[in-house]
């Protein structure tokens, strides 16, 4: 078992299995000079799969695939099928802009694929360019509605509000939740690196989400499901939906906090906002034990703090952004 020094069991994995993206969010990255990991750099499926199989082993029951973007990288889906070899009741989940989901759908179902996040901060095309930098809505939209056709559930959308740029839109993805039985997710923004056009001041919180939500209904707090994470869940009286809201700024649930990272370039982070970074690369690539890299993911979950410092004076934000971190 992962067990940390507060008590916390550590029973899911973040995978990053990539840093490159085929979008540019304002928030996340910046447009130019973005230096991609050279390939060989990037850990390969063979070697995200033997470590996610001794985390398996030390008590790991979810493993999410994250990016930049996951769904750029080629052979994901054997990959998948791979990981499911390793538990058939191992919750594996995904998140993804959407923009090559409609083509993957079915197949990522096929493989063994559990639940899909989708993250899409505007329902407005010209928005939609503005703050990924790239077109792109139709393709997501499609491939929201491929995945739910293919039988992806609870489907679910995270959405970055941030002030002046789309919180106008809020009510609108609130009510994707009316017809739709998806989970519309508001997340925080979360001023993680430096040198992004976004700043804290642009943060719209979670209580301010919710009172704008209250006025469009009887909005229920609905107990968290098993899926939720760190979302606090609501309902809108008659929506066939959820909403859930991520304070990840103003609350933080760090107290609750149940998850390692792992890099592309194969790195495990104790915590999104750590700058310790724990090289399991190294000893892969040197002929490392089983014994050797689960010291490693121990030491990991060791070095996990009570909680991150994002909000307080004294923080510093993180070298890597949020692309070369999984989110
Ligand atoms: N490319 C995929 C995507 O966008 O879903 C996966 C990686 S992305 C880094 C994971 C999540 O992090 C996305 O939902 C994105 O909106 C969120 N994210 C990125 N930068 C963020 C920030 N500064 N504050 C809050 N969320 C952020
Ligand atoms: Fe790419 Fe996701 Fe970052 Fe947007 S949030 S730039 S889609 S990694």
């Amino acid at each position: 078992m992962l067990q940390d020094n507060f008590g916390r069991t550590i029973d899911y994995l973040r995978l990053s299995i990539t840093d490159r993206c085929n979008l540019r969010c304002r928030y996340c990255m910046p447009e130019d000079g973005v230096e991609s990991l050279p390939h060989h750099a990037v850990l390969s499926y063979e070697e995200l799969l033997r470590i996610t199989g001794i985390a398996v082993a030390l008590g790991v029951r979810k493993v999410r695939i994250t990016g930049g973007e996951p769904l750029v990288r080629r052979g994901l889906t054997s990959f998948i099928q791979q990981l499911r070899t390793l538990d058939p009741d191992l919750e594996l989940t995904l998140t993804t802009n959407g923009i090559l989901l409609a083509g993957m759908a079915e197949a990522l179902k096929a493989a063994g694929l559990n639940r899909i996040n989708v993250s899409l901060d505007s329902l407005n095309p010209e928005r939609f360019r503005e703050i990924s930098r790239r077109d792109g809505l139709d393709a997501v939209l499609a491939g929201l509605h491929r995945a739910a056709a293919v039988g992806f559930s609870p489907l679910k959308i995270n959405m970055v509000a941030i002030r002046g740029v789309n919180d106008d839109e809020i009510e609108a993805f609130a009510a994707l939740s009316r017809e739709n039985p998806w989970e519309i997710r508001f997340i925080e923004f979360m001023p993680v690196s430096t040198g992004l056009e976004y700043d804290s001041r642009q943060r719209v919180g979670a209580a301010e989400i919710i009172a704008r939500l209250q006025r469009l209904g009887h909005l229920e707090a609905v107990p968290t499901s098993a899926t939720a994470g760190p979302a606090n869940c609501y309902q809108l009286s008659g929506y066939a939906g959820k909403i859930g809201i991520i304070p990840a700024v103003s609350q933080h649930f760090c107290g609750a906090c149940n998850r390692l990272r792992l890099t592309a370039d194969g790195r495990l982070r104790p915590c999104l906002f750590s700058t310790e970074e724990i090289d399991l690369r190294s000893p892969l690539r040197a002929g490392g034990s089983d014994q050797e890299l689960r010291d490693l993911l121990l030491q990991a979950t060791g070095n996990k703090p009570l909680g991150h410092r994002i909000g307080s004076d004294d923080f510093a934000p993180a070298s890597r952004r949020m692309h070369g971190i999984g989110g």
